[in-house]
């Protein structure tokens, strides 16, 4: 059990009061999913840009964004949501920014900085990077935040309140660029830290992109066992399936997208968990007991770590409190 002494680190829990004057004048959103829409409504409780204006490829989504009125403009085209715009944010799948970025480059107002959410760096640096023109300032960043849900009623203003923000500007950003940027999602709730694109790719394809492989495959294997009915994998899941099905529910789209762009990273990190795998399975065979308690012991070690963090909470059922996503 994880003792009952151990207490998170004190964290905001709340976004606090509206800024008294706002840090753009028009932010363009692109791509209106769980992502850009909790930075809309964040935007907007906060003050952060004195206009949201919203763009995505999909009408259904346009109408909602109109119909939840969490932006000031729907615009019908990328294009015309970036026209006069100093801060665009390009929320879609990472797959679909170079296509975004070719289509928004001619409408980018010279002196606006450009950014994206995208879970990968390095592959949407080079995507993206050759449609801007001069003048423009490209500060990727990645809001490591999210749930299993997605679109326009999934996102929610606190979910990047005390998560971090890793931002990857490029050799030779405009540094007065980036610390808007940052001062951005500050003020949105979230702890910001700069890193190279490649050492980002690295991070992220341990702590969230193997994990997420993890579960799609577990949550696989188990649907496809003829043994065991489908009916028994969902009666007995809080033994410890349930909680990977949380992570393997999450967007097929986003998902083979960043397996796709993150390529090098994900197999990296694959064949060392492949390794390690290898070693536990002899464990079991061997009975060593001492080898499988070590190892348990260091991993929960980990776990304090990060509820020490804030980034969880020690509550029981995976540390989600009723109601919270
Ligand atoms: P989402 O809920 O699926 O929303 C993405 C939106 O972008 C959808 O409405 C989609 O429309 C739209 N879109 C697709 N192609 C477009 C295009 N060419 N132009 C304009 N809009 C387009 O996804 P999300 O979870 O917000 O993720 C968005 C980005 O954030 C991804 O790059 C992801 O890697 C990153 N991210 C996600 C999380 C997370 O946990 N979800 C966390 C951090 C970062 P359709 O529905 O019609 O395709």
């Amino acid at each position: 059990m994880i003792s009952s002494s151990l207490r998170a680190r004190r964290v905001p829990d709340r976004l606090g009061a509206p800024l008294n004057e706002p840090l753009f004048e028009r932010l363009a959103l692109i791509g209106i999913g769980l992502i850009g829409s909790s930075l809309a409504r964040v935007a907007r409780s906060k003050g952060l840009a004195r206009t949201i204006v919203a763009a995505d490829a999909s009408g259904e989504v346009r109408a909602k964004t109109a119909e939840l009125a969490i932006a000031d403009k729907v615009a019908e085209t990328a294009a015309a949501a970036v026209a006069g715009a100093d801060l665009v944010i390009l929320c879609a799948p990472v797959g679909a920014m170079g296509t975004i970025a070719q289509e928004i480059g001619p409408y980018l107002a010279p002196g606006a900085i450009l950014s994206d959410v995208g879970s990968v760096k390095a592959s949407i640096i080079s995507a993206v990077a050759p449609h801007l023109p001069a003048g423009v300032h490209f500060v990727p960043a990645h809001p490591v935040a999210g749930t299993e849900y997605s679109g326009p009623e999934a996102g929610f203003a606190t979910l990047f309140l005390n998560r971090w923000c890793i931002l990857t500007p490029p050799d030779g950003a405009d540094p007065k660029a980036v610390e808007r940027l940052s001062a951005f999602w500050r003020a949105a709730g979230a702890n910001v830290e700069i890193m190279q694109p490649a050492h980002h790719d690295l991070v992220l394809a341990i702590t969230s992109h193997v994990p997420h492989l993890i579960a799609y495959n577990i949550v696989g294997t188990a649907a496809d066992l003829e043994e065991v009915t489908r009916s028994e994998v969902i009666k007995f899941s809080a033994g410890g399936f349930r909680d990977f099905t949380r992570i393997a529910a999450s967007d097929p789209i986003m998902w083979r997208d960043i397996f796709l762009n993150n390529k090098e990273a994900v197999l990296e990190m694959l064949g060392r968990f492949t390794e390690d795998l290898t070693a536990l399975q002899r464990m079991i065979r061997r009975g060593d007991g001492q080898g499988l308690s070590d190892l348990f012991t260091r991993t929960r070690a980990i776990r304090r770590g990060i509820i020490e963090q804030g980034q969880e909470t020690a509550a029981p059922d995976f540390g989600r409190r009723a109601g919270e996503r």
